[in-house]
């Protein structure tokens, strides 16, 4: 990072809350007006402290690159704090919660949209892995989810606004930019974009028909279901990804075949000779994929497959195909306003992340063909979050926000909190012999979600439900299901994935919700069955 000279400036210390720029105080205070605060309120005036706001030593110069184009402006100037937040950052993986952190400490108070469904799910790519052996910092691996929620905290903790939202479209046209979640209108002088990539699908005939019954995309999140343990399976795929798969999936199959298109593999070398000494895994090179094959119970029985090199079709016995084909990056809500390349990618001016509008930012997976680590990706999210600091300051746009002083503990429940014994009034439970209980005792509706422990999107959905839940407090009962823990009670619900909802009245099952879905979703369903 370049030296930049610091301005300090004496000010107040208070919970975090919004501080307002105006003129009025810069033409007082006569400082460089980019570089002012002013704070408006200071409820606890007696607490004095300094703090510093990084400014650089040359302003930005906007840049001139032919690719770059400036928002017109809806308003004619419009006035920092009405409304009009510093920056958003739309995605929850590496770069997006970095950019976060970053953005946070400069007291940008970024508001952040986390995602929900339509591009991955909060937290990102890495909420579908096990160990991550390479993140610098944490000697012994550390899992997906576990990083990303040590992510998340550290952002919360410097005042990052989170949404658990999908951004549905934004308006970088004309400034003041506009961000639409399905819950929310936010107005902005700057954006990073950090939407990651998703999972490819390979669009087989039968796709739709399997999906979530015998196809999946996480070996990870469905692995362990009772659908697949002990079962013969298998990946298709030549990367990294698919590699993962394969060997993740030998903790609980009884025989892996990776299905591998061209005539060899395109994973790094470690993990090629990981799968490749492997017994219990089978490399079909020149293989590919065309459909799934069903029994006459209408279950998954085999694939069918087709050697690329002599045209033979044959059915490998499978009782299960996962996706290691990759993702493509998630830029659909950027297309006709910001400049991407042939493959959907945000273009960048590198070491910036600047795209081609002024004011509009990427990084991560979405503008990185390449390295696609959560390193990288981090990394780019620094240099984004950076990057929109230098811009709003340039821009005479920066509102500063305070930081708290001290962090506020929160006091968190652990599993040795919650109710020992079994409660009939109580709302939430755990574990088979709750469900038994309430399925044979309880009038209520029964929410039961079935999780396992290295799913990621199961973390997602379970604040996410429990907040539902609360809304019906005294008419639903909830019941968290290990399928580790309760292997044999997953198996009698047909669980075949996790995340999973069933809900229960009156001794039977009346729904069930695969996945992780919009929250509406859940609250319709308990009000019309409660
Ligand atoms: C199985 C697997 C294992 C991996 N293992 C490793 C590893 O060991 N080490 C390593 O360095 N890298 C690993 N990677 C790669 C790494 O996960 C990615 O490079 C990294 O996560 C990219 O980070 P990102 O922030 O760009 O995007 P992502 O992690 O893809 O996150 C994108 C975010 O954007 C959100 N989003 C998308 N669309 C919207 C929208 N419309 N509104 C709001 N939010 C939206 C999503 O919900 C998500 O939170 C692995 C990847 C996979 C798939």
């Amino acid at each position: 990072m370049s030296a930049s000279p610091k301005i300090r400036i004496g000010t107040g210390t208070v919970s975090t809350h919004r501080l307002t720029m105006t003129s009025t105080a810069a033409a007082t205070l006569s400082l460089p007006s980019h570089s002012l605060i002013f704070i408006k309120s200071n409820p606890f005036p007696s607490l004095r402290r300094s703090f510093c706001l990084n400014s650089p030593s040359t302003p930005a110069p906007s840049s001139h690159s032919p690719l770059r184009v400036k928002a017109s402006s809806a308003e004619p100037s419009p006035s920092p704090g009405k409304g009009i937040e510093n920056v958003v950052i739309i995605g929850s993986g590496p770069a997006g919660y970095t950019a976060a952190i970053y953005a946070a400490r400069a007291n940008l108070k970024p508001v952040v949209f986390e995602g929900y469904q339509v591009g991955g799910v909060p937290g990102g790519q890495l909420m579908t892995t096990t160990e991550v052996e390479n993140f610098p910092g944490f000697p012994d691996g550390i899992t997906g989810p576990d990083l990303m929620d040590r992510m998340r905290r550290q952002a919360e903790r410097w005042g990052a606004e989170l949404f658990q939202e999908d951004v549905e479209s934004v308006d970088v046209k004309s400034s003041p930019f506009t961000v639409k979640s399905s819950e929310r209108k936010v107005k902005c002088h700057s954006i990073i974009f950090a939407t990651g990539a998703t999972a490819r699908r390979l669009r087989l005939p039968r796709e739709d028909e399997f999906w979530s019954r015998g196809i999946s995309a996480c070996a990870i999140c469905d692995g362990a279901s009772p659908l697949f343990k002990r079962q013969v399976l298998a990946v298709v795929g030549g990367g990294d990804t698919a590699t993962e798969e394969a060997l993740y999936l030998t903790k609980y199959a009884r025989h892996v075949h990776l299905l591998v298109r061209k005539d060899q593999l395109r994973a790094s070398k470690a993990m090629q000779d990981r799968v490749i000494n492997n017994p219990n895994v089978t490399v079909h090179f020149n293989t590919e994929t065309l459909d799934i094959v069903s029994n006459t119970k209408g279950q998954m029985s085999g694939i069918l497959t087709r050697k690329t090199d002599t045209g033979e079709e044959s059915v490998l016995e499978a009782k299960g195909l996962f996706y290691g084909i990759g993702h493509s990056p998630n830029s659909q809500l950027l297309e006709g306003q910001v400049e991407l390349d042939g493959a959907g990618y945000v273009l960048v001016q590198d070491g910036s992340g600047k795209t081609s509008v002024e004011g509009v930012f990427a990084a991560g997976d979405v503008q990185d063909h390449e390295w696609r680590q959560a390193i990288t990706a981090a990394g780019s999210g620094c240099i984004a979050a950076l990057s929109v600091e230098r811009y709003l300051v340039s821009n005479n746009l920066l509102i500063e926000f305070h930081q708290r002083q001290t962090e506020e503990v929160k006091k968190e429940l652990t599993d040795r909190d919650v109710h020992e014994g079994f409660d009939i009034t109580i709302t939430k439970h755990k574990g088979q012999y709750a469900l038994r209980k309430l399925y044979h005792e309880s009038p209520r509706l029964i929410c039961v979600l079935y999780t396992s422990p290295t799913c990621g999107p199961c973390r997602t959905l379970k604040p996410i439900l429990s907040k539902v839940i609360d809304e019906f407090d005294q008419n639903v009962h909830f019941v968290e299901i290990d399928i580790e823990e309760d292997p044999e009670i997953a198996e009698a619900a047909g669980i075949m994935g996790t995340p999973c909802v069933q809900f229960f009245k009156n001794k039977e099952m009346i729904r069930t919700v695969s996945g992780v879905k919009m929250k509406k979703e859940y609250r319709e369903f308990i009000e019309e069955n409660k």
